[in-house]
């Protein structure tokens, strides 16, 4: 298993299906697969790192938001899983500064407040600004293929990033834990 400091999670698309500014709690709901597959991976520690635009965009209630993540927090608890946080960024594309991925702010936030070692962590995500955060952090990065996942892959046609391409979650946590090297 490789020894990673800590696994950065997307949310939308990469843990949970993304039909677009959840705003109902009872909107949400994880991937089947999603909790076993970290479970899988309970040996290392998370940071949930997800821009949520539909706020500034006023299609997201921040009280809605906030119920959504106890929600996921509570159920990384239930399962054993060490979540450091969930770190959100509600900037408008539009108005963007470096706390929205691609931008680093968040990673920097979490690595300050956490003591992460920002290369030696991996981030699972299935955008294009996921992998280039990873990409500009030097981390390794696994792009998944739900969410949007599969038209990030052509991106990366013909490149040798990100780390990895696999199918969903829970093939990236095989991958991690069949993975010896870094
Ligand atoms: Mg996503």
């Amino acid at each position: 298993m490789k020894n990673y400091d800590t696994i950065f999670l997307d949310r939308d698309g990469t843990l949970n299906p993304d039909p677009g500014y959840i705003n109902r709690l009872e909107d949400y709901s994880f991937f089947d697969f999603c909790i076993p597959a970290l479970k899988k991976l309970s040996d290392f520690r998370f940071c949930i790192v997800t821009n949520q635009s539909g706020i500034s965009r006023g299609l997201i209630e921040i009280d809605t938001l906030n119920n959504i993540h106890a929600f996921v927090r509570n159920s990384f608890i239930e399962n054993g899983l060490n979540l450091l946080q969930i770190y959100i960024c509600t900037d408008h594309p539009d108005k963007a500064t470096e706390h929205r991925k691609p931008g680093l702010g968040m990673f920097n936030q979490a690595s300050q407040e956490y003591g992460i070692d920002l290369e030696q962590s991996l981030m699972i995500g299935d955008s294009i600004a996921d992998m280039e955060a990873a990409r500009n952090i030097g981390m390794d990065a696994i792009l998944v293929r739900t969410g949007n996942g599969a038209e990030s892959e052509n991106h990366y046609i013909d490149s040798d990033f990100p780390t990895a391409v696999m199918d969903n979650l829970e093939k990236a946590a095989d991958w991690i834990v069949g993975n010896e090297t870094k």
